[in-house]
């Protein structure tokens, strides 16, 4: 049986394919997947958009699929920029501006508090859907600091640290984040439905 994974990006690919390692079961990424339609990602919750990036390629291809989506929650800014973080400062933002315009918003802010979340949702070709979610708790620093890694990395502290997921090797980034804790929810809520069904 195939589970489409919808995504284009390689790394949650593979970190999605060492948690669903299950007999009977091919997982396919987008990108191996000719002339797979994007799906617009238009809701206004990470949960809608997950639930239509996974619903939408499983109606058409007739696989079960998983999809996923994230984003950052500001305390301060009522829990923006969330669904929105990929384009915080503009539709063509890159992830310097999106950081500026953060590190802008909460300037003089003392409640720097955030959380990272990421909802995967998983659909059946007859129309099932279910979600679970995983979440990073953490700080927006001052200013952006290290390398690793991608988008708000560079200004946030998750707890329990003093660097920036930018500054933490990525293993340590790949254990505590929220799409970590997100798969392995994953793992305990679905592999045992999916080993049945590809059974
Ligand atoms: P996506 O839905 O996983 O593609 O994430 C949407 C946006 O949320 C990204 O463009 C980033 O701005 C932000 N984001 C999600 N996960 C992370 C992360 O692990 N580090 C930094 N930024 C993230």
């Amino acid at each position: 049986m195939k589970l489409l994974i919808a995504t284009h990006n390689p790394g949650k690919l593979k970190e999605i394919r060492a948690i669903f390692d299950i007999d009977g079961l091919e997982l396919v990424g987008s990108r191996e997947v000719p002339d797979i339609p994007q799906v617009i990602e238009d809701a206004d919750t990470l949960q809608a958009n997950a639930i239509k990036k996974a619903l939408e390629p499983s109606r058409l291809m007739g696989w079960w699929t998983l999809a996923d989506d994230s984003g950052l929650e500001v305390e301060a800014l009522g829990g923006a920029p969330g669904v929105y973080s990929a384009r915080y400062a503009g539709p063509e933002a890159d992830y310097n501006a999106n950081n500026r315009k953060l590190l802008d918003e909460l300037d003089g802010e003392t409640n720097r508090r955030a959380k990272f979340r990421c909802v995967l949702a998983l659909a059946s070709p007859d129309g099932m859907v279910e979600t679970v979610s995983g979440t990073c708790e953490g700080v927006i620093s001052d200013k952006p600091r290290g390398v690793q890694g991608f988008g708000y990395d560079p200004v946030f502290i998750p707890d329990g640290h003093d660097q920036t997921f930018a500054e933490l090797d990525p293993e340590t980034k790949n254990r505590i984040s929220h799409r970590a804790r997100a798969l392995d929810a994953a793992r305990l809520k679905w592999t045992e439905m999916l080993r049945e069904v590809a059974g």
